[in-house]
This record gives structure tokens, sequence and C-alpha cells, in this order.
């Protein structure tokens, strides 16, 4: 019997979702918790403890696990995946029982992952009561200016360009080893994170059969708050930067 509080606020569920598992009509459960921090990510309240939220920041109200079981029992059949995003779910102790649980029932497991923990990753692939059946990586800007643009400079990752390069190459191996139709990379089009020299640094690690899904940066509530006065790229920038991408893996697009 598990010791997790099933009863806890634990994540955000979408009931239901016909554009975020590839294939499918999904309901997705979006974990609290993550492990680096992006100026542009607009999930302030899964990202931040409670106790770090800025006073009068509208968040949305927590799922406990219980909740999410009971819309799975109550879907089975008419839904067939389940999308375990966060947040960072990798990092989150209630995943695994997610999994077995959604598993069970019969759903198809998309896991979305920022790719920094690789070993957690390999934990659930080689497991076969854990294996997600499709897998999402982020890769948001060139490896060597993660530890910076990415974390800030109070990080624990500050100058350690490195460790990205390690877990992201680890990362992309692992989810590489699907067939192309069960994974893909995501980047997200930042002004100043996503230039035409982070694409080219970005695409030596894909695999060329890669599907590199980009999209267009949203400059509202984001975690650094001067990331909303940016402005994101035009239609016309943005397809300039895709058909560059494109010009290193194929299957580049733009979402
Ligand atoms: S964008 Fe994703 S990886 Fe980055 S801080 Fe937000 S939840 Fe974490």
């Amino acid at each position: 019997m598990s010791e997790l509080d099933l009863n806890k606020p634990a994540g955000v569920l979408v009931k239901t979702t016909c554009v975020d598992f590839p294939g499918l009509v999904a309901g997705s459960f979006f974990l609290k918790g993550c492990n680096i921090r992006c100026p542009y990510c607009y999930n302030i309240g899964l990202v931040l403890n409670d106790s770090e939220i800025p006073a009068g920041t509208q968040t949305e109200p927590l799922n406990t696990v219980a909740e999410l079981f009971a819309h799975l029992e109550k879907r089975q059949g008419i839904l067939s995946g389940l999308v375990i995003s966060g947040g960072e779910p990798l990092l989150n102790p209630y995943t695994p029982l997610i999994i077995r649980r959604a598993k069970e029932l019969g759903y198809k497991i998309k896991i979305d992952t920022n790719g920094t923990l690789p070993e957690k990753l390999r934990a659930l692939i080689e497991d076969d009561s854990l294996r997600p059946d499709f897998i999402a990586m982020d890769i948001k800007t060139s490896p060597s200016r993660y530890s910076t643009l990415i974390c800030g400079d109070a990080s624990p990752y500050f100058g350690k360009s490195d460790f990205f390069e390690k877990v992201l190459s680890e990362s992309t191996e692992l989810v590489a080893s699907y067939s192309a139709d069960c994974r893909e990379w995501r980047t997200v089009l930042v002004p100043g994170l996503v230039t035409k020299d982070d694409i080219k640094e970005m695409a030596k690690l894909l695999p060329v059969d890669a599907s590199w899904q980009f999209a267009q940066f949203m400059n509202q509530n984001c975690l650094d708050p001067s990331y909303n006065d940016i402005y994101p790229y035009t239609d016309a920038e943005a397809k300039e930067l895709i058909d560059y991408a494109k010009t290193f893996i194929e299957g580049a697009n733009l979402r």
C-alpha cells in the first residue's frame, strides 16, 4: 500500500484534451514541482513553492490524485490516453503510482519532461509496468546556455554548462530509442533564447528523424516578469526560424 496521500492537492487536471497526446483523446495531469526555472514559464503555481508565489498571482486550483483516478475510472473506454506533465513529472513521487493505475485501466501514457533527469527517465522506460508509450522532451536553447538563462544566477546549476550538455544528451538518447511516431522534442520560440545559432546547436542533439515541434512564446504571466515585456517573434520571423531548423531536422514544425 502506498504511503503517498492521494487526497493532497498534487496537480492540475485537464479532463479532456485532443491536442496534447498525438493521435489520442486524453486527459492531462500537470504535477506540481520543477527542478529548473525557465524565465518564460507561465506555470508559476506549479513551479514555485507556495511561499514563493508572489502575492496576487492567479494560480489554478490543484486537484488530488484521488480526483484524477476517479476521473480516469469514469472515462475508461472514452479517453484512451493520459498525459503526465508539469512542472517536471519525473521529479514527482506520484508519477509511478499514476502510471501504474492508468495502465491498469487501459490508458496509454505520455510523459512530458524537460530532459534534465535521464536516470529517472531510464527507470521508467526499463520497467514494463511504468514504461511510457510516448515521450515529449523539451529542448529550450543551446545546451551551453541552460545554466544561466534557464536557471538564473542563484541556481545550483549556475556556470555548469557541462551538466546540461550531459543530461540533455542522455535523455535525448533515451527518447530516441522509441520509434519515431512515439516521441517528439519541443521548443518554445522565446526571442533571445532561441536564435538561429541556438537552433543550430539544439539540432546537433537530435536524431535526424526527430519530430521537432516549435510553439510561439506567450508574453503573459512569465516567471521572470521582465519576459512579459518581450514581444514574440512575428509569424514571418517564426517561419524563418522553422525553415532554418528544417535544414537540419526535416520534421521541424510550428505547432
Ligand atoms: S517551462 Fe517547464 S521546465 Fe521550465 S520552469 Fe516551467 S515547468 Fe519547469
